[in-house]
Protein backbone atom coordinates (compact mmCIF):
# COMPACT_ATOMS: atom_id res chain seq x y z
CA UNK A 1 0.00 0.00 0.00
CA UNK A 2 0.82 3.39 -0.70
CA UNK A 3 2.18 5.61 2.12
CA UNK A 4 -0.18 6.98 3.54
CA UNK A 5 -3.43 5.11 1.43
CA UNK A 6 -6.27 3.86 3.64
CA UNK A 7 -5.65 6.03 6.50
CA UNK A 8 -8.33 8.37 7.32
CA UNK A 9 -7.37 12.11 7.27
CA UNK A 10 -7.20 14.78 9.98
CA UNK A 11 -9.04 14.37 13.02
CA UNK A 12 -10.31 10.57 14.10
CA UNK A 13 -13.93 10.23 13.57
CA UNK A 14 -15.51 10.44 17.10
CA UNK A 15 -17.56 7.11 18.07
CA UNK A 16 -19.98 8.89 20.55
CA UNK A 17 -20.35 11.61 18.07
CA UNK A 18 -21.15 8.51 15.50
CA UNK A 19 -23.49 7.22 18.02
CA UNK A 20 -25.63 10.65 18.99
CA UNK A 21 -25.62 11.20 15.03
CA UNK A 22 -27.39 7.98 14.66
CA UNK A 23 -30.03 8.53 16.88
CA UNK A 24 -31.07 11.65 15.52
CA UNK A 25 -31.09 10.54 12.26
CA UNK A 26 -33.15 7.71 12.96
CA UNK A 27 -33.94 5.55 9.80
CA UNK A 28 -33.72 8.46 7.35
CA UNK A 29 -32.73 7.74 3.88
CA UNK A 30 -28.54 8.94 3.68
CA UNK A 31 -29.84 10.63 0.84
CA UNK A 32 -26.92 13.71 -0.48
CA UNK A 33 -30.26 16.05 -1.18
CA UNK A 34 -30.99 15.86 2.87
CA UNK A 35 -28.02 17.43 3.99
CA UNK A 36 -29.42 20.48 4.80
CA UNK A 37 -32.00 18.99 6.71
CA UNK A 38 -29.33 17.05 8.98
CA UNK A 39 -27.79 20.00 9.57
CA UNK A 40 -31.17 21.02 11.38
CA UNK A 41 -31.50 18.47 13.18
CA UNK A 42 -28.28 17.81 14.72
CA UNK A 43 -28.63 21.70 16.14
CA UNK A 44 -31.93 21.51 16.87
CA UNK A 45 -30.48 18.46 19.04
CA UNK A 46 -27.55 19.75 20.00
CA UNK A 47 -27.76 23.77 19.92
CA UNK A 48 -24.50 24.37 17.24
CA UNK A 49 -22.95 21.99 15.10
CA UNK A 50 -19.22 20.59 15.98
CA UNK A 51 -16.59 19.43 14.53
CA UNK A 52 -16.92 15.89 15.48
CA UNK A 53 -20.53 16.50 14.23
CA UNK A 54 -19.53 17.29 11.18
CA UNK A 55 -17.24 14.88 10.37
CA UNK A 56 -19.43 12.09 12.04
CA UNK A 57 -22.27 13.15 9.43
CA UNK A 58 -19.59 13.40 6.23
CA UNK A 59 -18.99 9.47 7.33
CA UNK A 60 -22.65 8.49 7.73
CA UNK A 61 -23.53 10.43 4.28
CA UNK A 62 -20.28 8.96 2.91
CA UNK A 63 -19.33 12.69 1.73
CA UNK A 64 -15.94 14.49 2.26
CA UNK A 65 -15.44 16.62 5.51
CA UNK A 66 -14.99 20.00 3.29
CA UNK A 67 -18.36 18.98 1.26
CA UNK A 68 -20.39 19.36 4.59
CA UNK A 69 -18.65 21.96 5.94
CA UNK A 70 -18.43 24.01 3.13
CA UNK A 71 -22.73 24.12 2.85
CA UNK A 72 -23.07 24.12 6.61
CA UNK A 73 -20.72 27.36 6.28
CA UNK A 74 -22.62 29.02 3.56
CA UNK A 75 -25.82 29.31 5.46
CA UNK A 76 -25.90 31.72 8.25
CA UNK A 77 -28.30 29.62 10.62
CA UNK A 78 -25.65 27.18 11.29
CA UNK A 79 -23.90 27.56 14.01
CA UNK A 80 -20.40 25.93 13.29
CA UNK A 81 -18.29 25.35 16.74
CA UNK A 82 -14.40 24.81 15.22
CA UNK A 83 -12.39 22.79 17.84
CA UNK A 84 -11.30 24.55 20.70
CA UNK A 85 -14.35 27.09 20.70
CA UNK A 86 -16.85 27.88 22.97
CA UNK A 87 -20.27 26.65 21.96
CA UNK A 88 -23.09 29.06 21.81
CA UNK A 89 -25.34 30.06 24.79
CA UNK A 90 -28.38 28.24 24.64
CA UNK A 91 -30.53 30.82 23.70
CA UNK A 92 -30.24 33.48 21.02
CA UNK A 93 -32.11 36.54 20.57
CA UNK A 94 -31.97 37.59 17.05
CA UNK A 95 -32.83 41.27 16.25
CA UNK A 96 -33.83 42.45 12.85
CA UNK A 97 -31.97 45.40 11.76
CA UNK A 98 -33.37 45.37 8.17
CA UNK A 99 -34.77 48.67 6.78
CA UNK A 100 -38.52 48.71 8.41
CA UNK A 101 -37.22 47.85 12.12
CA UNK A 102 -34.57 50.19 11.95
CA UNK A 103 -37.29 52.72 10.89
CA UNK A 104 -38.98 51.61 13.71
CA UNK A 105 -35.81 51.76 16.39
CA UNK A 106 -33.89 48.35 15.87
CA UNK A 107 -30.89 50.34 16.58
CA UNK A 108 -31.77 51.45 20.15
CA UNK A 109 -33.15 47.51 20.48
CA UNK A 110 -29.94 46.08 19.86
CA UNK A 111 -28.04 48.43 22.10
CA UNK A 112 -30.29 47.77 24.77
CA UNK A 113 -30.83 44.11 24.80
CA UNK A 114 -26.96 43.88 23.87
CA UNK A 115 -26.22 45.56 27.29
CA UNK A 116 -29.19 43.59 29.42
CA UNK A 117 -28.77 40.12 27.93
CA UNK A 118 -27.55 37.54 30.89
CA UNK A 119 -24.08 36.50 30.45
CA UNK A 120 -23.42 33.08 29.54
CA UNK A 121 -27.17 32.57 29.37
CA UNK A 122 -28.22 34.19 25.94
CA UNK A 123 -26.55 36.33 23.14
CA UNK A 124 -28.17 38.95 21.17
CA UNK A 125 -27.26 38.68 17.48
CA UNK A 126 -28.33 41.40 14.62
CA UNK A 127 -30.39 39.58 11.63
CA UNK A 128 -31.51 40.69 8.28
CA UNK A 129 -35.44 40.68 7.86
CA UNK A 130 -37.39 38.13 9.79
CA UNK A 131 -40.34 38.38 7.74
CA UNK A 132 -42.62 40.44 10.57
CA UNK A 133 -42.43 44.25 9.24
CA UNK A 134 -45.94 45.12 10.01
CA UNK A 135 -44.66 44.60 13.62
CA UNK A 136 -41.24 46.07 13.75
CA UNK A 137 -39.24 46.19 15.11
CA UNK A 138 -38.96 42.53 15.96
CA UNK A 139 -36.79 40.22 17.94
CA UNK A 140 -36.83 37.01 17.87
CA UNK A 141 -36.40 34.83 21.24
CA UNK A 142 -35.26 31.64 20.58
CA UNK A 143 -37.87 30.84 18.08
CA UNK A 144 -40.75 33.25 19.13
CA UNK A 145 -41.19 36.40 17.52
CA UNK A 146 -41.81 39.20 19.67
CA UNK A 147 -43.54 41.83 18.06
CA UNK A 148 -43.14 45.91 18.90
CA UNK A 149 -40.66 44.60 20.67
CA UNK A 150 -39.30 46.52 23.64
CA UNK A 151 -36.22 44.89 26.39
CA UNK A 152 -39.00 44.28 28.93
CA UNK A 153 -41.42 42.48 26.44
CA UNK A 154 -38.48 40.30 25.70
CA UNK A 155 -37.30 39.82 29.18
CA UNK A 156 -40.55 38.96 29.92
CA UNK A 157 -40.60 36.30 26.94
CA UNK A 158 -37.29 34.55 28.92
CA UNK A 159 -38.73 34.74 31.87
CA UNK A 160 -41.70 32.95 30.96
CA UNK A 161 -39.86 30.45 28.98
CA UNK A 162 -41.73 31.56 25.78
CA UNK A 163 -38.84 30.21 23.57
CA UNK A 164 -41.08 28.17 21.07
CA UNK A 165 -42.69 29.63 18.12
CA UNK A 166 -46.49 29.88 18.74
CA UNK A 167 -48.71 27.64 15.87
CA UNK A 168 -51.06 29.99 13.54
CA UNK A 169 -54.37 29.60 14.00
CA UNK A 170 -55.24 29.01 10.76
CA UNK A 171 -58.05 27.23 8.57
CA UNK A 172 -57.81 23.55 8.99
CA UNK A 173 -58.01 21.09 6.37
CA UNK A 174 -61.81 19.88 7.54
CA UNK A 175 -63.20 23.28 6.72
CA UNK A 176 -61.36 24.36 4.09
CA UNK A 177 -63.17 21.20 2.20
CA UNK A 178 -66.37 22.57 3.61
CA UNK A 179 -66.42 25.86 1.61
CA UNK A 180 -65.38 23.57 -1.31
CA UNK A 181 -61.82 23.56 -0.63
CA UNK A 182 -60.01 20.47 -3.08
CA UNK A 183 -63.09 20.62 -5.63
CA UNK A 184 -61.28 22.33 -8.81
CA UNK A 185 -58.41 19.88 -7.97
CA UNK A 186 -60.85 16.69 -8.54
CA UNK A 187 -62.34 18.63 -10.97
CA UNK A 188 -59.22 18.25 -13.07
CA UNK A 189 -58.09 14.78 -11.97
CA UNK A 190 -61.94 13.57 -13.00
CA UNK A 191 -61.63 15.50 -16.69
CA UNK A 192 -64.31 18.03 -15.89
CA UNK A 193 -61.72 20.45 -16.56
CA UNK A 194 -58.65 20.07 -18.92
CA UNK A 195 -55.32 21.01 -18.89
CA UNK A 196 -55.81 23.20 -21.77
CA UNK A 197 -58.63 25.09 -20.47
CA UNK A 198 -57.06 25.94 -17.20
CA UNK A 199 -53.77 27.03 -19.04
CA UNK A 200 -56.22 29.27 -21.16
CA UNK A 201 -58.06 30.50 -17.94
CA UNK A 202 -54.26 31.61 -16.35
CA UNK A 203 -53.48 33.32 -19.86
CA UNK A 204 -56.81 35.38 -19.78
CA UNK A 205 -56.78 36.33 -16.05
CA UNK A 206 -53.85 37.56 -16.20
CA UNK A 207 -51.94 36.20 -13.37
CA UNK A 208 -48.03 36.92 -13.14
CA UNK A 209 -45.96 35.03 -11.00
CA UNK A 210 -45.83 37.17 -8.07
CA UNK A 211 -42.23 36.32 -6.23
CA UNK A 212 -41.00 39.57 -7.95
CA UNK A 213 -40.25 38.39 -11.51
CA UNK A 214 -43.54 38.61 -12.96
CA UNK A 215 -43.14 36.46 -15.46
CA UNK A 216 -47.04 35.20 -16.68
CA UNK A 217 -47.93 32.11 -15.20
CA UNK A 218 -49.98 30.69 -18.09
CA UNK A 219 -47.05 31.11 -20.92
CA UNK A 220 -44.88 29.04 -17.90
CA UNK A 221 -47.30 26.08 -17.56
CA UNK A 222 -47.47 25.72 -21.62
CA UNK A 223 -43.58 25.39 -21.15
CA UNK A 224 -43.10 23.02 -18.75
CA UNK A 225 -45.78 20.76 -19.95
CA UNK A 226 -44.51 20.62 -23.28
CA UNK A 227 -40.91 19.06 -21.66
CA UNK A 228 -40.38 15.35 -22.61
CA UNK A 229 -39.11 13.49 -19.21
CA UNK A 230 -40.31 13.83 -15.60
CA UNK A 231 -41.10 16.89 -14.07
CA UNK A 232 -41.15 18.53 -10.67
CA UNK A 233 -41.99 21.26 -9.21
CA UNK A 234 -40.79 23.61 -6.14
CA UNK A 235 -42.66 26.30 -4.70
CA UNK A 236 -40.68 29.33 -3.48
CA UNK A 237 -41.98 29.95 0.19
CA UNK A 238 -38.23 31.75 0.92
CA UNK A 239 -39.40 35.34 0.67
CA UNK A 240 -36.43 36.97 2.51
CA UNK A 241 -37.08 40.29 0.82
CA UNK A 242 -36.71 43.21 3.02
CA UNK A 243 -40.37 44.56 3.73
CA UNK A 244 -42.21 41.42 2.19
CA UNK A 245 -44.29 39.11 4.40
CA UNK A 246 -47.24 38.11 2.16
CA UNK A 247 -46.54 34.73 1.82
CA UNK A 248 -46.23 34.33 5.43
CA UNK A 249 -49.71 35.91 6.40
CA UNK A 250 -51.58 34.09 3.28
CA UNK A 251 -50.39 30.69 4.65
CA UNK A 252 -50.71 31.23 8.12
CA UNK A 253 -54.44 32.08 7.17
CA UNK A 254 -55.41 29.42 4.51
CA UNK A 255 -52.50 27.00 3.63
CA UNK A 256 -54.72 24.74 2.15
CA UNK A 257 -55.43 27.31 -0.73
CA UNK A 258 -51.46 27.80 -1.56
CA UNK A 259 -52.07 23.54 -0.85
CA UNK A 260 -54.44 23.11 -3.58
CA UNK A 261 -52.87 25.85 -6.31
CA UNK A 262 -49.93 23.35 -6.30
CA UNK A 263 -51.75 20.50 -6.75
CA UNK A 264 -53.20 21.97 -9.80
CA UNK A 265 -50.40 23.68 -11.69
CA UNK A 266 -48.47 20.37 -11.04
CA UNK A 267 -51.14 17.95 -12.25
CA UNK A 268 -51.42 20.44 -15.41
CA UNK A 269 -47.84 20.28 -16.39
CA UNK A 270 -47.06 16.58 -15.27
CA UNK A 271 -44.82 17.36 -12.13
CA UNK A 272 -44.55 14.02 -10.72
CA UNK A 273 -43.00 15.98 -7.30
CA UNK A 274 -43.47 18.83 -5.20
CA UNK A 275 -40.96 20.61 -2.84
CA UNK A 276 -41.96 23.44 -1.03
CA UNK A 277 -39.02 25.74 0.33
CA UNK A 278 -39.88 27.22 3.25
CA UNK A 279 -37.68 30.14 4.67
CA UNK A 280 -36.49 28.89 8.50
CA UNK A 281 -37.21 32.34 10.03
CA UNK A 282 -40.70 30.86 9.81
CA UNK A 283 -41.11 28.37 12.78
CA UNK A 284 -44.83 28.67 13.59
CA UNK A 285 -45.49 28.04 10.04
CA UNK A 286 -43.38 25.20 9.84
CA UNK A 287 -45.07 23.45 12.15
CA UNK A 288 -48.55 24.04 10.79
CA UNK A 289 -47.63 23.22 7.16
CA UNK A 290 -46.14 19.86 8.36
CA UNK A 291 -49.49 18.96 10.34
CA UNK A 292 -51.72 20.22 7.38
CA UNK A 293 -49.60 18.24 4.88
CA UNK A 294 -49.98 15.00 7.05
CA UNK A 295 -53.85 15.64 7.28
CA UNK A 296 -53.85 16.00 3.71
CA UNK A 297 -52.14 12.84 3.08
CA UNK A 298 -53.66 11.12 5.75
CA UNK A 299 -57.42 11.96 3.72
CA UNK A 300 -55.78 10.63 0.62
CA UNK A 301 -55.99 13.85 -0.91
CA UNK A 302 -52.15 14.31 -1.52
CA UNK A 303 -52.47 13.77 -4.86
CA UNK A 304 -48.68 14.15 -6.39
CA UNK A 305 -46.07 13.79 -2.89
CA UNK A 306 -45.41 17.19 -1.00
CA UNK A 307 -42.22 17.24 0.68
CA UNK A 308 -41.43 20.32 2.78
CA UNK A 309 -38.18 21.53 2.71
CA UNK A 310 -36.31 24.18 5.46
CA UNK A 311 -33.70 26.83 4.20
CA UNK A 312 -31.53 28.22 6.50
CA UNK A 313 -30.96 31.53 6.38
CA UNK A 314 -29.55 32.92 2.69
CA UNK A 315 -31.55 35.46 1.47
CA UNK A 316 -29.74 34.11 -2.21
CA UNK A 317 -32.08 31.06 -1.79
CA UNK A 318 -34.85 33.23 -3.03
CA UNK A 319 -33.20 33.19 -6.64
CA UNK A 320 -34.88 29.89 -7.99
CA UNK A 321 -31.88 28.25 -9.37
CA UNK A 322 -29.83 28.76 -5.90
CA UNK A 323 -33.15 27.38 -4.16
CA UNK A 324 -32.56 24.33 -6.11
CA UNK A 325 -29.13 23.81 -5.44
CA UNK A 326 -30.55 24.45 -2.02
CA UNK A 327 -32.94 21.79 -1.86
CA UNK A 328 -30.13 19.75 -3.66
CA UNK A 329 -28.53 20.07 -0.12
CA UNK A 330 -26.09 21.86 -1.63
CA UNK A 331 -24.94 25.97 -1.45
CA UNK A 332 -27.24 28.22 -2.30
CA UNK A 333 -25.86 29.44 -5.79
CA UNK A 334 -27.24 30.89 -8.27
CA UNK A 335 -26.93 28.76 -11.74
CA UNK A 336 -25.81 30.41 -14.76
CA UNK A 337 -29.10 30.62 -17.68
CA UNK A 338 -29.78 28.72 -19.87
CA UNK A 339 -30.85 26.26 -20.05
CA UNK A 340 -33.69 27.68 -17.67
CA UNK A 341 -35.23 25.83 -15.07
CA UNK A 342 -38.04 25.00 -17.31
CA UNK A 343 -35.83 22.82 -19.14
CA UNK A 344 -32.98 21.76 -16.66
CA UNK A 345 -33.93 22.34 -12.86
CA UNK A 346 -34.13 20.27 -9.80
CA UNK A 347 -32.11 17.67 -10.11
CA UNK A 348 -31.36 18.43 -13.97
CA UNK A 349 -35.33 17.56 -14.52
CA UNK A 350 -37.43 20.45 -16.22
CA UNK A 351 -39.22 22.36 -13.42
CA UNK A 352 -42.21 24.02 -12.69
CA UNK A 353 -41.41 26.80 -9.95
CA UNK A 354 -43.94 29.18 -8.45
CA UNK A 355 -44.40 31.59 -5.54
CA UNK A 356 -46.74 31.14 -2.84
CA UNK A 357 -49.14 33.92 -3.73
CA UNK A 358 -49.46 33.03 -7.51
CA UNK A 359 -50.44 29.71 -6.05
CA UNK A 360 -52.96 31.04 -3.93
CA UNK A 361 -54.56 33.15 -6.38
CA UNK A 362 -55.66 29.80 -8.75
CA UNK A 363 -58.56 28.17 -6.84
CA UNK A 364 -60.40 31.66 -6.74
CA UNK A 365 -59.38 32.34 -10.46
CA UNK A 366 -60.65 29.20 -11.70
CA UNK A 367 -63.84 29.61 -9.91
CA UNK A 368 -65.04 33.12 -10.56
CA UNK A 369 -63.59 33.28 -13.95
CA UNK A 370 -60.35 34.90 -15.51
CA UNK A 371 -62.65 37.65 -16.41
CA UNK A 372 -63.51 38.50 -12.90
CA UNK A 373 -60.13 38.35 -11.86
CA UNK A 374 -58.41 40.30 -14.97
CA UNK A 375 -61.31 43.16 -14.05
CA UNK A 376 -60.00 44.09 -10.94
CA UNK A 377 -56.83 45.86 -11.58
CA UNK A 378 -56.76 49.68 -12.17
CA UNK A 379 -54.82 51.90 -14.31
CA UNK A 380 -54.17 49.09 -16.85
CA UNK A 381 -53.03 46.33 -14.60
CA UNK A 382 -55.07 43.08 -14.05
CA UNK A 383 -55.58 40.84 -10.90
CA UNK A 384 -55.57 41.56 -7.48
CA UNK A 385 -52.32 41.93 -5.37
CA UNK A 386 -50.77 40.75 -1.98
CA UNK A 387 -48.81 44.63 -1.00
CA UNK A 388 -47.13 44.09 2.32
CA UNK A 389 -46.82 47.19 3.51
CA UNK A 390 -44.90 49.00 6.85
CA UNK A 391 -42.97 51.45 8.20
CA UNK A 392 -44.67 55.16 8.54
CA UNK A 393 -48.81 54.20 8.35
CA UNK A 394 -50.90 54.02 10.62
CA UNK A 395 -52.10 50.31 9.57
CA UNK A 396 -49.17 48.20 8.35
CA UNK A 397 -49.94 44.66 7.37
CA UNK A 398 -50.99 42.58 4.15
CA UNK A 399 -52.86 44.90 2.08
CA UNK A 400 -55.04 42.85 -1.20
CA UNK A 401 -55.65 45.36 -3.38
CA UNK A 402 -55.54 46.21 -6.97
CA UNK A 403 -52.91 45.62 -9.55
CA UNK A 404 -52.19 48.95 -10.38
CA UNK A 405 -52.83 50.94 -7.33
CA UNK A 406 -50.82 53.83 -6.59
CA UNK A 407 -48.94 54.32 -3.36
CA UNK A 408 -51.07 57.49 -2.21
CA UNK A 409 -54.69 55.46 -2.89
CA UNK A 410 -52.63 52.40 -1.26
CA UNK A 411 -51.89 54.48 1.65
CA UNK A 412 -54.90 56.07 2.10
CA UNK A 413 -57.86 53.41 0.99
CA UNK A 414 -56.23 50.43 2.41
CA UNK A 415 -53.73 51.52 4.97
CA UNK A 416 -55.96 54.18 7.27
CA UNK A 417 -53.55 56.92 6.35
CA UNK A 418 -50.10 57.91 7.27
CA UNK A 419 -49.18 57.66 10.71
CA UNK A 420 -49.82 60.33 13.39
CA UNK A 421 -47.60 63.12 12.79
CA UNK A 422 -45.10 61.54 9.89
CA UNK A 423 -45.62 63.48 6.48
CA UNK A 424 -44.56 61.16 3.10
CA UNK A 425 -41.27 61.48 1.90
CA UNK A 426 -40.73 58.82 0.24
CA UNK A 427 -41.16 54.77 -0.21
CA UNK A 428 -39.74 51.67 -1.22
CA UNK A 429 -42.26 49.96 -3.82
CA UNK A 430 -40.47 46.73 -4.08
CA UNK A 431 -38.77 46.14 -1.21
CA UNK A 432 -34.57 46.55 -0.91
CA UNK A 433 -34.08 45.52 -4.05
CA UNK A 434 -36.81 47.80 -5.76
CA UNK A 435 -35.29 51.28 -4.96
CA UNK A 436 -36.74 54.47 -3.91
CA UNK A 437 -38.79 56.84 -4.57
CA UNK A 438 -40.23 60.87 -3.83
CA UNK A 439 -43.78 61.56 -2.89
CA UNK A 440 -43.83 63.36 -5.53
CA UNK A 441 -43.95 60.19 -7.24
CA UNK A 442 -46.72 58.83 -5.24
CA UNK A 443 -49.54 58.39 -8.20
CA UNK A 444 -47.78 56.00 -10.21
CA UNK A 445 -49.29 52.83 -10.89
CA UNK A 446 -47.70 50.09 -9.08
CA UNK A 447 -47.40 47.23 -11.20
CA UNK A 448 -44.63 45.28 -12.98
CA UNK A 449 -42.88 47.64 -15.57
CA UNK A 450 -44.81 50.82 -14.39
CA UNK A 451 -41.87 52.12 -12.87
CA UNK A 452 -38.89 50.90 -14.82
CA UNK A 453 -38.51 54.41 -15.91
CA UNK A 454 -37.35 55.56 -12.93
CA UNK A 455 -35.05 52.89 -11.77
CA UNK A 456 -37.15 51.21 -9.74
CA UNK A 457 -39.53 48.31 -9.91
CA UNK A 458 -42.77 46.55 -7.75
CA UNK A 459 -40.85 43.02 -7.74
CA UNK A 460 -42.40 41.09 -4.13
CA UNK A 461 -45.03 44.55 -3.71
CA UNK A 462 -43.38 45.15 -0.44
CA UNK A 463 -43.94 49.07 -0.01
CA UNK A 464 -42.15 50.48 2.81
CA UNK A 465 -43.05 54.31 3.80
CA UNK A 466 -40.68 56.83 5.36
CA UNK A 467 -41.47 60.24 6.49
CA UNK A 468 -39.44 63.44 7.02
CA UNK A 469 -38.50 61.37 10.55
CA UNK A 470 -36.12 59.76 8.18
CA UNK A 471 -32.93 59.73 6.85
CA UNK A 472 -32.73 58.44 3.30
CA UNK A 473 -29.60 57.64 3.29
CA UNK A 474 -29.50 55.70 5.92
CA UNK A 475 -32.08 53.84 4.63
CA UNK A 476 -29.93 53.24 1.45
CA UNK A 477 -26.72 52.30 3.35
CA UNK A 478 -29.30 50.02 5.30
CA UNK A 479 -29.84 48.25 1.73
CA UNK A 480 -26.53 47.71 0.43
CA UNK A 481 -25.16 46.31 3.73
CA UNK A 482 -27.97 43.75 3.03
CA UNK A 483 -26.58 43.08 -0.16
CA UNK A 484 -23.83 42.81 1.18
CA UNK A 485 -24.26 40.74 3.78
CA UNK A 486 -26.05 38.08 1.26
CA UNK A 487 -24.39 37.89 -1.72
CA UNK A 488 -23.44 34.05 -2.57
CA UNK A 489 -19.94 35.24 -3.44
CA UNK A 490 -19.60 33.49 -6.38
CA UNK A 491 -19.43 36.18 -8.83
CA UNK A 492 -16.49 39.61 -8.23
CA UNK A 493 -18.76 42.50 -9.17
CA UNK A 494 -21.67 41.49 -6.95
CA UNK A 495 -19.29 40.91 -3.94
CA UNK A 496 -16.47 43.26 -4.26
CA UNK A 497 -18.66 45.58 -5.31
CA UNK A 498 -21.43 45.59 -2.37
CA UNK A 499 -18.66 45.78 0.34
CA UNK A 500 -16.90 48.77 -1.08
CA UNK A 501 -20.39 50.64 -1.98
CA UNK A 502 -20.95 49.98 1.66
CA UNK A 503 -17.94 51.40 2.77
CA UNK A 504 -18.41 54.38 0.35
CA UNK A 505 -21.87 54.78 1.31
CA UNK A 506 -20.80 55.03 5.29
CA UNK A 507 -18.10 57.52 4.44
CA UNK A 508 -19.25 61.13 5.33
CA UNK A 509 -17.68 62.68 1.67
CA UNK A 510 -19.49 60.62 -1.33
CA UNK A 511 -17.39 59.98 -4.50
CA UNK A 512 -20.66 59.72 -6.55
CA UNK A 513 -18.94 59.01 -10.05
CA UNK A 514 -16.90 56.60 -8.98
CA UNK A 515 -19.84 54.65 -7.29
CA UNK A 516 -22.22 55.15 -10.30
CA UNK A 517 -19.03 53.31 -12.33
CA UNK A 518 -19.17 50.61 -9.77
CA UNK A 519 -22.93 50.25 -10.08
CA UNK A 520 -22.39 50.07 -13.60
CA UNK A 521 -20.37 47.27 -13.30
CA UNK A 522 -22.26 45.01 -10.94
CA UNK A 523 -25.92 45.51 -13.01
CA UNK A 524 -23.36 44.51 -16.59
CA UNK A 525 -21.82 41.75 -14.77
CA UNK A 526 -23.39 39.97 -12.19
CA UNK A 527 -24.76 36.65 -12.64
CA UNK A 528 -28.03 37.04 -10.66
CA UNK A 529 -30.49 39.66 -9.90
CA UNK A 530 -29.06 40.19 -6.00
CA UNK A 531 -25.98 41.64 -7.94
CA UNK A 532 -27.79 43.18 -10.52
CA UNK A 533 -30.47 45.09 -8.59
CA UNK A 534 -28.69 46.03 -5.61
CA UNK A 535 -26.86 49.27 -6.69
CA UNK A 536 -30.81 50.67 -7.22
CA UNK A 537 -31.63 52.37 -4.18
CA UNK A 538 -28.12 53.80 -3.98
CA UNK A 539 -28.78 55.27 -7.36
CA UNK A 540 -32.27 56.28 -6.35
CA UNK A 541 -30.86 58.15 -3.76
CA UNK A 542 -28.42 60.01 -5.94
CA UNK A 543 -31.33 60.11 -8.17
CA UNK A 544 -34.11 61.35 -5.97
CA UNK A 545 -32.61 62.11 -2.49
CA UNK A 546 -29.62 63.43 -2.22
CA UNK A 547 -28.24 66.87 -1.85
CA UNK A 548 -29.31 69.21 -5.52
CA UNK A 549 -31.57 66.29 -6.32
CA UNK A 550 -35.49 67.16 -7.38
CA UNK A 551 -36.85 65.73 -3.82
FE1 LIG B 1 -23.90 35.51 -6.00
FE2 LIG B 1 -24.13 38.16 -6.19
FE3 LIG B 1 -23.15 36.80 -8.22
FE4 LIG B 1 -25.77 36.55 -7.57
S1 LIG B 1 -24.75 38.38 -8.35
S2 LIG B 1 -24.37 34.92 -8.13
S3 LIG B 1 -25.62 36.76 -5.32
S4 LIG B 1 -22.23 36.97 -6.14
Amino acid sequence: MAKGKGRQKGRALDEAASGRLRIILGARPRRRDLLIEFLHLVQDAEGHLSAAMLKALAHEMRLSEAEVFEVASFYHHFDIVKEGETPPPALTIRVCDSVSCMIAGAEKLVAALARGAPPGQARVVRVPCVGRCEAAPVAVVGQNPVAHATPDKVYAAIAAGATAAPLPTALGLEDYIAGGGYEVLFSLIDGERSAESLIETLSAAGLRGLGGAGFPAGRKWSIVRAMAGEKLMTINADEGEPGTFKDRTLLEADPHRMLEGALIAAHVVGARRIFLYLRDEYAGLRALLAQELARLDLAGLMTIPIELRRGAGAYICGEESAMLESIEGKRGLPRHRPPFIAEKGLFGRPTLNHNVETLFWLREIIEKGPQWFAAQGVNGAKGLRSFSVSGRVKKPGVKIAPAGITLNQLVRDHCGGMAEGHVLVGYLPGGASGGMLPARLADLPLDFGSLDAHGCFVGSHAVVVFSASDDPRAIALNLMRFFAHESCGQCTPCRAGTEKLSQMMAAPDWDAQTMEDIAGVMRDASICGLGQAAPNPLQSYLRFFAPGARP
